[in-house]
């Protein structure tokens, strides 16, 4: 399950921050998503159980921001949604586009408790 090393990876880079702050540990926390990351929220949730507990975002509030991806066509320039990879323009049904967003997968913001 890829998601676990995400997790971790999510806490080591939260670790590294509330020590370079001096901080305590992470009081909130958004993630941003793409819908064509590879995530499964409910994979997320579990992976989140089980690697957060006695790290710095034990007990953070988590957001997490999931963002639709898109894609410009490459025949016509139309911008469209698409649910998966490959999806051809609904315009002009060229196959070929850029992604322009949708495979995101960062912390966007964390709030630190300094106590
Ligand atoms: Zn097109």
């Amino acid at each position: 399950m890829h998601e676990l090393s995400i997790v971790m990876s999510i806490v080591d880079a939260a670790r590294e921050q509330v020590e370079k702050h001096g901080a305590a540990r992470v009081e909130a926390i958004t993630l941003e998503v793409g819908t064509l990351a590879g995530i499964e929220p409910e994979a997320l949730e579990f992976a989140w159980e089980a690697a957060v507990p006695d790290t710095v975002l034990d007990g953070a509030g988590r957001h997490i921001r999931y963002i639709q991806a898109r894609a410009k066509c490459a025949g016509c320039g139309n911008e469209y949604d698409i649910q998966q990879l490959f999806e051809p323009c609904p315009l002009c049904g060229e196959y070929f586009s850029d992604l322009l967003q949708g495979k995101e997968l960062r912390i966007k913001t964390m709030t630190l408790e300094t106590e």
